[in-house]
């Protein structure tokens, strides 16, 4: 994690009146080093890694606290599953690719989309606060294949 990162989140906590804890730096620590989207059972097990005294409910409780601070963002996949995305920090207009069959994530980022949507949204009549593109797809690969290899998943047998 970069320091200018950590006194962002520093900052934040501190704005809210929130002390420094081993358990929760150790949460911090653990949503902030990696650039892959988690769960929050995933950041549980990788906050342990960390600390092994931390608990659920904490877990939970500083994730709301980053998702409200913007430092992370929440992605719904669907069907009530969600992961938490810690890459808009240093990718701030990056956008996602949801792949229904193998359930990957992929992010991808444009500068003429960028401008697109500025200009969609002027037409409209509006300053855009907050874009972000979201294409839910199915796999290729596994289509034509029969297997994905980024994810590893195999078509399901035809009957
Ligand atoms: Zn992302
Ligand atoms: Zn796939």
């Amino acid at each position: 994690m970069e320091d200018s990162v950590r006194d962002q989140i520093r900052g934040f906590l501190a704005s809210k009146g929130l002390r420094k804890t081993v358990q929760r730096d150790a949460i911090i620590e653990a949503a902030f080093s990696t650039d892959k989207h988690y769960s929050a059972d995933e950041l549980i097990a990788m906050s342990r890694s960390v600390e092994k005294s931390v608990s659920r409910a904490t877990v939970y409780r500083t994730l709301a606290i980053l998702v409200e601070s913007g430092l992370l963002r929440e992605l719904e996949l669907g069907k009530g599953r969600k992961v938490y995305d810690p890459n808009f920090l240093d990718h701030p207009h990056h956008n996602h690719l949801i792949c229904l069959d193998c359930q990957i994530i992929l992010e991808f980022e444009d500068i003429n989309m960028e401008l697109l949507e500025n200009c969609m949204a002027k037409r409209m009549g509006f300053t855009p606060a907050n874009k972000q593109v979201r294409i839910e797809a199915h796999c290729d690969e596994l289509r034509l294949l029969g297997v994905c290899r980024r994810s590893g998943h195999k078509a399901a047998a035809e009957a």
